[in-house]
């Protein structure tokens, strides 16, 4: 029986011609600043969000901590949504690396508004911690890889201006955001003082995320990067792999974004299920459970069957489209799930 993945989307493999371009790279010694290929990355990507500079680092969770690290001083405070990846999914890395006082604020899908910027800001007095911080999440993956208003982002930009707030974007899934409201890719991060992006989600490569900043501030990540270390050396055969994800697989990401909707529409079907469609924005399907099974036991009957997904809390699982799984394979998961689940 095939195993249906729908863990997340970073279970894809390199396809064979993503190998092919990992197989002719041109290389380097990348801390020396000699890989031609992490060269090209990371201007491609710098180019592509309308940057100054960009940097290959090896995940996520690496790039949006080093962000931080580069951004702040121990004391400082960054403002939060309650969900997101960068306090919930990196280990306390806000703290561990940065000594960052952390502000979690709930949201609805996600956006932390102007609105609530200003009113969290501190007082400038002896007593408080310095406010200094603020990072969004698009798309947000806990809130079910919901798109966060591109006009809400503009009005946090200005109160970061008044405040002299830094504006840090983890946007592991910009693509996804991106290809869902045809938005330009640097409309999009124009707002942010950095941003952070994932290759291996969504887009397939098999490692790596590049940050994307100004020429100044790279430098500084560079630095922070080596102490992190994440130094790399020949690592041109896996830029390769990003330059070739980045330059195939963003259009069709909307092909994940119709297949989540048919696997939402497909779950919404099944008694146990509640499916919240309005947050299904993307490639990403949350499905809380309403009978009495908790998500342990939904994604054993899941498992019998071959199809895999994740825990999203007691009562919720989450079910992620991707490169590898195909409207068939969809439709295919739905079947074998009607065997083994009301
Ligand atoms: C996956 C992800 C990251 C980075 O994850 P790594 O596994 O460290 O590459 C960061 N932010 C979000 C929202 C993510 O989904």
């Amino acid at each position: 029986m095939k195993i249906l993945d729908f863990r997340s989307d970073t279970v894809t493999r390199p396809s064979a011609e993503m190998r092919q371009a990992i197989l002719t790279a041109a290389v380097g010694d990348d801390v020396f600043g000699d890989d031609p290929t992490v060269i090209e990355l990371e201007q491609y990507v710098a180019d592509l969000l309308g940057k100054e500079a960009g940097l290959y680092v090896p995940s996520g969770t690496m790039g949006n901590q080093i962000c931080l690290k580069a951004h702040s001083q121990p004391g400082w405070e960054l403002l939060c949504d309650r969900e997101c990846h960068v306090v919930n999914y990196e280990v306390a890395g806000p703290a561990v690396h940065s000594g960052l006082l952390v502000n979690l604020i709930t949201t609805k899908y996600g956006m932390i508004t102007a609105d609530i910027v200003r009113r969290s800001i501190r007082p400038k007095n002896v007593h408080c911690p310095l406010t200094k911080m603020v990072a969004l999440e698009n798309t947000h993956n806990h809130h079910g890889g919901t798109i966060l208003p591109h006009d809400e982002i503009l009005e946090v930009r200005k109160v970061c201006d008044e405040f002299d707030l830094i504006f840090h974007l983890d946007g592991a899934r910009i693509w996804n955001a991106h290809v869902a409201t045809g938005i330009a890719l640097p409309e999009l991060t124009d707002p942010f003082d950095s941003v952070s992006v994932c290759l291996s989600k969504g887009l397939g490569a098999p490692i790596g995320s590049v940050l994307a900043a100004s020429a100044d501030f790279i430098t500084r990540c560079r630095r922070e990067r080596k102490l992190f270390g994440g130094g790399m050396r020949q690592v041109g055969i896996l830029a390769a792999a990003g330059l070739y994800a980045l330059k195939n697989n963003i259009p069709r990401l909307a092909d994940d974004h119709a297949n989540a909707k048919f696997l939402a529409e497909g779950l919404a079907e099944f008694e146990t299920f509640d499916i919240p469609m309005d947050r299904v924005q993307t490639n990403i399907v949350l499905a809380n459970i309403v009978s009495d099974s908790s998500a342990e036991d939904v994604l054993a009957e899941m498992k019998q069957v071959g199809v895999l997904a994740v825990p999203f809390g007691p009562k919720q699982i989450r079910m992620v489209t991707h490169l590898d799984a195909s409207r068939a394979d969809c439709q295919e998961a739905l079947e074998r799930m009607k065997t083994v689940i009301n």
